[in-house]
C-alpha cells in the first residue's frame, strides 16, 4: 500500500549575509522520530520536513499529495506559516493543517475562528498530542483523549489539557535516527550552511514573565541522557556541521553532566573538525565550573563568547518581570573569575521592560562598560502565552505597545508587538536608551573610542556613558561630519520606526565599515575637534593616535613605534592621578585575518571576544 505523505514545516529565520544559513527542523524532526515508534504509523506515512521559505507558489508546487502539513510557528515564521497553510487547504482541501510552537496562542477559540484552514493546534510539547492526532485518523484514538490539542466544532473551542512526557530518552533522537540525512545532502550539495539546534535538558524552573518556557506545564526540567546528546555531536561532527545552538534554557545547570558534553564536542572538533561553535544560554544559577566550561570552550575555538543573561541588573525591574538572576554577589564572582582566567564576558540585556527608567539603565550600562563587559540589548517584544500578555499586567505596568515588521520577513511580512513606552519610560526615554546604548555599542565596544572615553571618564570623573551622550550631543549639531549622518537618521527612531536599526550584530555593518574603513581619517579627525571641547587640547592628538591604533584596521602585519608626548596610555591603564610626559610605546598588531572579507565583518565576528585590540608595551626611553 503507498504511504500517505506528512509535510512539516519549521521554516528558518533569514540571517543577513552572503551565504545562506538554515537550521535543521530539530522540533518537528522529535514529533515524527516519536511518533513512528509506533509500527502502525510508521506503516501508514512518510514524512518529508520543509526548513526553506520559498515563494509560495513554489512550495505548493513541489507538495505531493499531502495529507497532513504540520507548521512549527514562531515569530520569525508564523504569517508565512499561516500564508503557507491557506494556500494548501485551498489547493488541497482535504489536507489536515496543524499549528504549534509558541506563536500558537492557548486556548484560544479566535485564533482558530480567523484562521479557519487550520483544523488543529497543538499546545505545549508536542510529540505525544502528534502522536496521538495520527492514531485518532487511524481510529484508535477518541479525539477528547489526544493529549494538547485544540480544534473547532462549529464554533465552539475544545481544547484539551497537555500532558508532560516523563522520559525524554522514549524519544530517539531525529539527527543520530537519520531523519536530516537527506536535507544534509540536499543543502549541502547547494553551499548552504546547515546550523543544528541540542537539547540536553528541556523546561524552565523560572517564570520571567516575558517568556513563554518556564513554570506552568514546562517548570520541571527534565534532561536527556549523556549517551543521546554524545551520539548527536558524533553525528553533527561526521556531518560537518558549523554551528550548534543549545535550546536548554540553563545550560551548565547539571554541572558535572555540561562539562563532560562540553569536553566531548571539544574532542568531536578535534577529530572531524567540526562543530565549530557551540552557543548556549547559561544556567541562571551560578557554578564555578561555568567558568571552567566556558574556558574550554573558548580555548579550543568553540564559543564566540561567554554571555551571561541578566536582562537588567536593577532589582525592581527584576522583580516585575519575575526574574531571578544570579545574585549580585554571585556575578561579582564570576566577574573576578573570568578576569583572573581571562575569559571575556558578555551580558544580554532587554530594554522596555516594566520599572525600568532611563536613569537606571544607563547607569547599569555603564557598570558593564566600566568592567569591560560587552553588552547586547534587545527589544521587548510581547509573545502570545505569557504573563506579559494578559490584559492585567499591561494594565498595571502601563505597557504600550507598537506592531512592527521585522527585518528578517522573506515573502510575508512577519509582525512583533514591541514595547514603546511603560509605567517608567516614556516614549522619548525609551528613544534615548536605545540610542545611547546604541552608540556605546558601536564605539566602545569595537574599539573606536574606548580608550578616549575612559581617558575623559578619569580625568573629569564623570562617567564613561556621559562621553558618549557628549558625542551624540556635539555631532548631532554638525551635519558636514560622518558621525551625523550615521545618528541623525536615527535620533527619533521609535517614533520613525527605525529601532530595527540599532539591533546591533550585522545590522552595525554599513556603519563599521564607514567609520572604521571608507571613512576612517575624516572620522578620527572629527573626533579630535569634538575632543577639544570636552577635555584640555593638548591631550587630544595623542588619544587620537593611540585609539586609532587601540583598533586592528589592517590586513598587513605591523609593529609600530608610538612616541606620544603625554603618557595617556599609562593614565589610563593605572592608579596614577598625574599624566606623564613623552612615552614610547610599541604596538603589536596581529593583522585582520583574511578570512573576513571586510572591515566590518571582522570587528562584527571580533567583538565579544575583542579580537579588534592590538596591545601596547611600554618601551624604555
Ligand atoms: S527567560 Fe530564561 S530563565 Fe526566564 S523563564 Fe524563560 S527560559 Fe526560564
Amino acid at each position: 500500500m503507498k504511504k500517505q505523505n506528512i509535510y512539516l514545516c519549521q521554516f528558518s529565520l533569514a540571517f543577513p549575509g552572503e551565504k545562506k544559513i538554515l537550521y535543521l527542523p530539530y522540533s518537528v524532526g522529535l514529533i515524527w522520530s516519536y511518533a513512528r515508534l509506533d509500527n502502525k504509523v510508521n506503516e501508514t506515512y512518510d514524512c518529508n520536513f520543509l526548513i526553506e521559505k520559498k515563494p509560495i507558489d513554489k512550495i505548493i508546487e513541489d507538495l505531493e499529495d499531502p495529507k497532513i502539513v504540520g507548521f512549527s510557528s514562531y515569530v520569525w515564521n508564523h504569517n508565512y506559516n499561516l500564508a503557507v497553510a491557506k494556500a494548501i487547504k485551498e489547493k488541497f482541501p482535504q489536507c489536515i493543517i496543524i499549528f504549534g510552537g509558541p506563536s500558537v496562542p492557548y486556548k484560544d477559540k479566535d485564533f482558530l475562528l480567523s484562521n479557519y484552514y487550520i483544523d488543529y493546534v497543538i499546545y505545549n510539547e508536542g510529540e505525544l498530542a502528534f502522536y496521538d492526532l495520527l492514531c485518532n485518523l487511524q481510529n484508535r484514538t477518541a479525539k477528547q483523549d489526544i493529549r494538547g490539542i485544540g480544534y473547532l466544532e462549529g464554533d465552539v473551542l475544545f481544547a484539551n489539557d497537555s500532558t508532560r512526557i516523563q522520559n525524554l530518552d522514549c524519544i530517539p533522537s531525529p539527527y543520530s535516527e537519520g531523519l536530516f540525512d537527506n536535507l544534509v545532502k540536499y543543502y549541502k550539495d547547494r553551499d548552504v550552511t546547515l546550523n543544528v539546534i541540542l537539547e540536553t535538558n528541556r523546561g524552565c524552573p523560572y517564570g520571567c514573565t516575558f517568556c513563554d518556557w518556564g513554570n506552568g506545564i514546562l517548570g520541571k526540567v527534565k534532561q536527556w541522557d549523556i549517551s543521546k546528546v554524545k551520539k548527536e555531536i558524533d553525528w553533527i561532527g561526521k556531518n560537518k556541521i558549523e554551528f550548534i545552538t543549545v535550546a536548554d534554557a540553563n545550560f551548565g545547570i547539571y554541572k558535572e553532566k555540561d562539562y563532560a558534553i562540553a569536553e566531548y564536542v571539544v574532542e568531536t572538533k578535534a577529530k572531524y573538525n567540526f562543530p565549530k561553535f557551540f552557543h548556549y544560554s547559561m544556567s541562571k544559577a551560578f557554578f564555578p565550573v561555568h567558568v571552567e566550561i566556558a574556558k574550554l570552550l573558548l580555548g579550543n575555538g568553540l564559543l564566540r563568547t561567554f554571555s551571561v543573561s541578566l536582562q537588567d541588573k536593577n532589582k525592581d525591574v527584576l522583580q516585575a518581570i519575575k526574574r531571578k538572576n544570579i545574585s549580585d554577589e554571585g556575578f561579582e564572582n564570576l566577574y573576578k573569575m573570568c578576569k583572573k582566567e581571562n575569559v571575556p564576558i558578555a551580558t544580554e540585556l532587554m530594554l522596555g521592560l516594566p520599572n525600568q527608567s532611563y536613569d537606571a539603565w544607563m547607569n547599569s550600562i555603564n557598570y558593564f562598560h566600566e568592567k569591560d563587559i560587552y553588552t547586547v540589548w534587545n527589544p521587548t517584544s510581547i509573545l502570545p502565552n505569557t504573563e506579559m500578555n494578559r490584559p492585567e499586567y499591561r494594565k498595571k505596568y502601563k505597557l504600550v505597545t507598537e506592531i512592527n515588521v521585522m527585518p528578517s520577513s522573506e515573502y510575508v511580512d512577519e509582525h512583533e508587538e514591541v514595547i514603546v513606552q511603560t509605567n517608567s519610560m516614556t516614549k522619548k526615554d525609551l528613544n534615548d536608551a536605545i540610542l545611547h546604548t546604541h552608540i556605546i555599542d558601536v564605539l566602545h565596544g569595537h574599539g573606536f573610542t574606548d580608550m578616549i572615553a575612559k581617558f575623559f571618564s578619569k580625568i573629569t570623573g564623570k562617567r564613561l556613558i556621559d562621553f558618549y551622550i557628549l558625542f551624540f550631543n556635539y555631532f548631532i549639531t554638525y551635519p558636514d561630519t560622518v558621525a551625523y549622518d550615521w545618528l541623525n537618521p536615527l535620533k527619533n527612531h521609535v517614533e520613525d520606526k527605525k529601532t530595527y536599526a540599532l539591533y546591533g550584530g550585522a545590522t552595525n555593518y554599513p556603519v563599521f565599515q564607514r567609520l572604521g574603513w571608507t571613512e576612517r581619517k575624516r572620522f578620527f579627525s572629527e573626533i579630535e575637534k569634538f575632543l577639544h571641547t570636552i577635555i584640555d587640547k593638548k591631550y587630544a592628538k595623542d588619544l587620537i593616535a593611540v585609539q586609532n591604533f587601540r583598533q586592528i584596521h589592517s590586513y598587513d602585519s605591523k609593529e609600530t613605534i608610538l612616541e606620544l608626548e603625554w603618557d595617556v596610555i599609562d593614565y589610563v591603564f593605572s592608579n596614577e592621578s598625574e599624566i606623564n610626559h613623552s612615552a614610547v610605546y610599541k604596538i603589536v598588531y596581529t593583522p585582520i585575518s583574511k578570512n573576513f572579507d571586510t572591515f566590518a565583518s571582522f570587528i562584527i565576528n571580533g567583538r565579544f571576544l575583542k579580537k579588534w585590540k592590538a596591545s601596547f608595551h611600554k618601551q624604555s626611553q
